[in-house]
């Protein structure tokens, strides 16, 4: 076992490292500067956080959000290492006291806000400290092309050259287009830097995508079925966060509301609550999420459809950072388009920004209603190579699927395209394939086209996804920004003349089974009741995975406990005996016949 592994085992309590933590931490043993991408959850702390323990001085960590800064110093005291914090939410007495003891040496990280790093006075205290490493967290905030910008990031670079002795410099991101990343290396300065692109899949999340369900009926059952794990909600209004959230909140489900038009203290409690796991749900806004670590977010969903890929794999990778399996669920319906245009055509910037927008707009259109594989859609868009064509675990994937052939409608849709000369969008198309009396419709005489009435048969909303699934199929190009209008292409003239088939996948759906697990309930008591005689969240004591572990080996001694992955020496002497009561209570009481276990 080298160095670093037995440094893993040893307080983390995990076995292995996962993919490139093991090189980004040796880079940074080597001395080198390092800016390393990879996607939530996948482990970007420990690869700062080992080579911090092993470094002579102390290394700084420059984090963004005060919450998250709160959250991994707690988690690194309950493994057992000496770290800190300091930002605008402690007194000066206190900052003065945790730098002089960073001075005696007694931490190993000092986690920091960017707005402090400009202080004269941070500047002046900072002197006396030996800093070997600087690792910048969420690292895309330093670009104006990203979605977080933050003026403060532009101090750290000034910060980094004022020092005396140059300290290495790390930079973290799950966020990378390619801009960005360039903007990163450069406005920090990293030096030569190591760079390490992890890969954005996420293979523990199951994406699914449900078209055309009554979205609050769909929610309700959801939660009911998985009324023991938490899940975030997000909504693409306020108005609709209110909405959802008295209707849950009635049912008598424990949900929390967030967005941005609520009193700060209320969406802190509203966050706490939801963090403790003293609430289930929360219900939000987009507002909701940046910096949130909570590990044991076993799903998400998305009432509505977010405006690009990047804000949707964002906040549906909060879903899972534990590694366990969790759901991705995107409710879709058409309304979503036209609202995220209606926000697109407000925003005020300029019209090439614009058309950016409305062309990522209709990446995200497109991925609610592809019939391939869903994972490796978004792998794809995010640039990624060599991506199997069915990943086996996504919506599309999963479900059992019924091939039928449509070419004789695709055929009807492209020649209607085609009579109405490509001029118009999709919800026009459908309404002359269905035989509207619409105003427009008349007033073109497309009444008197031959292909007036064809699909008369279907609803109008049939029509509609058929097309749009047509589009994302690439049958069909879409063109224009605010108002597109549908094109046929050369594959859709192959269609017609009778040359191509279409098939399109239609989905049997299931119904889903409710897993009872006593034993991990009374895992999660024993949890709840460390945490708040600890006054942190739950899942700092032990993730779910962690518990879920202890189900599955029941550990019954020492050796056994720091078996399980997430124990680690200091976590076992702090928790392992409660745990292990738990385990013997429960076993003894099954041998009893007092529990069924289904
Ligand atoms: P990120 O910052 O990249 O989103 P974190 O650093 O918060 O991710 O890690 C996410 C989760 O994965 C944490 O619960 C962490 O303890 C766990 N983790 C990290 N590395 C490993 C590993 N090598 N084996 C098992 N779990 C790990
Ligand atoms: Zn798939």
């Amino acid at each position: 076992m080298s160095e670093i592994e037995k440094i893993l085992k040893k307080y983390y309590g995990y076995d292995k490292f996962r993919k490139d933590q093991d090189k980004i931490i040796n880079s940074i043993l080597d001395n080198k500067d390092c800016f390393a991408i990879m996607p939530t959850g996948a482990g970007k702390s420990i690869c700062y956080q080992i080579p911090a323990l092993m470094l002579d001085g102390i290394t700084l960590v420059v984090s963004p959000l005060i919450s998250l800064m709160k959250d991994q110093v707690d988690s690194l005291n309950a493994l057992g290492i000496n770290a800190a914090y300091i930002n605008s939410s402690i007194s000066i007495n206190e900052v003065n006291k945790r730098i002089d003891d960073c001075i005696s040496g007694n931490y190993k990280l000092l986690y920091v806000a960017p707005e402090r790093i400009n202080t004269e006075y941070f500047l002046s205290k900072v002197k006396d400290l030996n800093i070997s490493m600087v690792a910048v967290d969420e690292a895309h905030c330093v670009s104006q092309w990203g979605h977080d910008f933050r003026e403060s990031y532009r101090y750290i670079y000034p910060f980094i050259e004022s020092l005396e002795k140059r300290p290495i410099l790390t930079a973290f991101t799950a966020t990378a287009t390619e801009e960005v990343r360039l903007d990163v290396i450069k406005l920090l300065k990293l030096k030569n830097p190591d760079i390490y692109v992890t890969g954005f899949d996420r293979n523990n999340l199951n994406f699914k995508v449900l078209r055309g369900v009554n979205r609050k009926d769909y929610i309700m059952k959801y939660i009911k079925d998985n009324k023991d794990s938490s899940g975030i909600i997000y909504a693409a209004t306020r108005k609709e966060v209110d909405s959802l959230w008295t209707i849950l909140n009635a049912k008598g489900f424990s949900v929390e509301k967030y967005h941005a038009g609520l009193g700060i203290e209320e969406r802190k409690l509203a966050q706490e609550k939801f963090l403790y796991d003293e609430s289930k749900i929360i219900v939000a806004t987009n507002a909701f999420g940046m910096g949130i670590d909570k590990s044991n977010v076993r799903y998400v969903i998305h009432n509505n459809m977010p405006k690009n890929i990047e804000a949707y794999y964002q906040e549906a990778g909060r879903a899972g950072r534990d590694g366990g399996k969790s759901e991705c669920l995107l409710l879709f319906a058409p309304q979503d388009v036209v609202l995220q245009k209606f926000l697109i055509n407000q925003n005020d910037v300029s019209i090439e920004r614009k058309k950016e927008e409305y062309r990522k707009l209709q990446f995200m259109v497109d991925y609610c209603h592809i019939t391939g594989c869903l994972r490796q859609y978004i792998l794809k868009y995010f640039g990624e190579e060599n991506v199997e064509d069915s990943c086996g675990n996504c919506g599309n994937c999963n479900s059992e699927l019924e091939l039928k052939d449509i070419t004789i409608e695709a055929q009807k849709i492209f020649s209607c395209i085609y009579r109405m000369k490509e001029r118009f969008g999709v919800g026009t198309v459908a309404e002359v394939l269905r035989a509207s009396k619409n105003k427009k419709v008349l007033d073109m005489k497309f009444d008197e086209l031959s292909t007036y009435g064809i699909m008369k048969e279907y609803k109008l909303q049939e029509i509609k996804d058929m097309i749009n699934m047509l589009i994302a199929e690439e049958y069909l190009n879409l063109s224009g920004d605010e108002f597109p209008v549908v094109k046929l292409k050369n594959i859709s003239i192959a269609v017609l003349r009778g040359e191509e088939k279409v098939i399109q996948k239609v989905e049997k759906r299931k119904a889903k089974k409710v897993k009872d697990d006593n034993l991990f309930e009374a895992l999660r008591v024993v949890r709840m009741n460390i945490a708040k005689k600890e006054n942190v969240p739950p899942y700092i004591i032990f993730s779910d995975v962690t518990l879920k572990e202890m189900t599955e080996y029941f550990p019954g001694n020492k050796e056994e406990m720091l078996n399980i992955k997430g124990v680690g020496e200091v976590k076992y002497s702090k928790y392992g005996e409660e745990f292990m009561n738990a385990i013997k209570d429960y076993q003894g009481k099954n041998q009893n016949g007092e529990i069924e276990v289904s």
